[in-house]
């Protein structure tokens, strides 16, 4: 057994703790094995190559990935078979074409048939997602191979902002923290020095005592899911309540993070708000840079295709297209021309920091996450973007949506709320929302998160019309 391995055992004495507190001590180069460092070590050349070089990668990944799932995967094979197609007849990105497409319901009815043969059991990791989509997927990663890849990609993130291994990270995330109900609402981790708050807990009676074990652990950095860090932020700027200085960039994931929780953040925290989209399946991988807040699309990571409602590929800037990517770090349960259900915003601009990689003007979300006009107008939760003193006398708020043209914004008040908020809510809505849509606000105690820890601004029962993906709408 490696180090690694026996550092992650939970072994039942006290020990643990000090085989962990002694591993986590010992320099970077010891930690995560050969896979991470390699991927690390690769992405930092790789990332300044020429277009053409990522391009020449690219379809070499996608020759590898295509002849392994033509082999190995009884899925693909079918694919390939039904069409009279073979691995050698995809030479390059335009012939990716003729595969269909893989979507949620797919993988869902036919899974064990997208199980790469060639896997034993033992290095099969079996990961289930889809909380947030409505759509629950399980499927396979390969074990200690694809999560200490993904971490090599997520650290070449970070650090365009600044972080190295070793630092200090406040993670406030969907981490359950098993001692919280007893009182202590946070956890250390001695491997990766992370502080572990849970996101769960944060009422007005907690957070000072949130704030204070923070200023105590000293973070360069916090992870966090934006709508919880929104709330720490929120009470900050209520109380009066000065940033961490130590700080240097907030590190946002897993939620969409919408501008209005951008600029509330950065004004708070007063430092780098940064975010990446990316997701269990590990097709596609996407973040910020040092200098724009636009989504370089990682090409090494896997191949990304942006399709428009019209079925064909976005060119047009500022065009709204789902996200289709093909993945080539999980070779367990292969990801060929996958439809997220994501929808990203087309830039054929060029960013100054000299990458060039495909970029997105921003993330729209899930298509979940649009709102229904009666006139059948789709509205981004992105574009709902009020200014931050909207939500002065609000704790939480959700949108609901089950018929078109009809929203409802549920509303808990904080003790400062009257009546003039709700004039202010609604006249500043409308102007969003446009004259198509009928609105009523209601008053809750409470708004429960998804069972991941995360938190959904919209919920949308009805189904959303957008390119070809007719097939999942039954699923809504
Ligand atoms: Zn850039």
């Amino acid at each position: 057994m490696s180090l690694r391995e026996l550092a992650k055992r939970r072994l039942p004495y006290p020990a643990k703790q000090g085989l962990k507190y002694i591993y986590g001590a010992m320099p970077p180069r010891f930690h995560y094995g050969k896979i991470f460092w390699k991927t690390y070590d690769f992405l930092k050349e790789s990332q300044w190559w020429s277009r053409e070089k990522l391009e020449e990668y690219q379809i070499q990944q996608l020759e590898k990935l295509l002849h392994h799932a033509y082999k190995n995967v009884p899925y693909y094979r079918r694919v390939f078979d039904e069409r009279d197609l073979k691995p050698e007849n995809i030479q390059d990105f335009g012939d990716l074409r003729k595969l269909p497409y893989l979507t949620k319901e797919i993988i869902q009815e036919n899974l064990s048939d997208l199980i790469a043969r060639n896997y034993p059991k033992s290095r099969l990791q079996y990961v289930t997602t889809g909380g947030s989509t409505g759509i629950p997927l399980g499927f396979y990663w390969e074990r200690d191979v694809t999560d200490l890849k993904e971490w090599a990609f997520v650290i070449t993130l970070w650090s365009r902002v600044g972080f190295e291994l070793g630092n200090r990270c406040l993670v406030l995330r969907g981490n359950i923290v098993r001692s919280a109900n007893k009182g202590k609402f946070w956890e250390y981790d001695p491997l990766k020095k992370d502080l572990i708050i849970s996101a769960y807990h944060m009422t007005d009676e907690l957070l000072p005592n949130y704030i204070m074990k923070i200023r105590e652990f000293r973070p360069d950095f916090i992870q966090a899911y934006p709508s919880a860090i929104t709330i720490l932020a929120r009470f900050m700027k209520d109380n009066d309540i000065k940033p961490f200085p130590t700080v240097k960039a907030v590190l946002c994931a897993s939620e969409n993070l919408y501008s209005w929780q951008r600029e509330l953040l950065e004004e708070v925290m007063k430092c780098r708000v940064w975010s990446f989209y990316g997701h269990a399946e590990r097709a596609a991988l996407a973040a910020e840079c040092e200098y724009s807040t636009y989504y370089h699309v990682f090409p090494e990571y896997g191949y990304l295709e942006l399709i428009g409602n019209d079925g064909n590929e976005a060119t047009k800037d500022g065009e709204t297209a789902e996200i289709v990517a093909t993945g080539f770090n999980n070779f367990a349960t292969p990801f060929i021309r996958y439809k997220t259900m994501d929808l990203g915003v087309f830039s054929s601009k060029k960013c100054q920091c000299g990458r060039q990689y495909q970029l997105l003007e921003r993330i729209e979300g899930r298509l979940q996450e649009l709102i229904v006009t009666r006139t059948g107008r789709l509205i981004s939760m992105t574009a709902i973007n009020m200014h931050s003193d909207v939500f002065d006398n609000i704790k939480q708020f959700q949108f609901y949506q089950d018929k078109k043209g009809e929203v409802i914004f549920n509303v808990v008040k904080k003790n400062t709320y009257t009546g003039k908020d709700t004039e202010y809510i609604k006249r500043e809505l409308y102007k969003k929302l446009g004259d198509d849509m009928k609105l009523e606000i209601r008053f809750l105690d409470h708004i429960p998160r998804t069972k991941s820890g995360k938190y959904r601004f919209l919920i949308q029962k009805l189904p959303i019309e957008f390119g070809e993906n007719d097939k999942f709408r039954k699923n809504f």
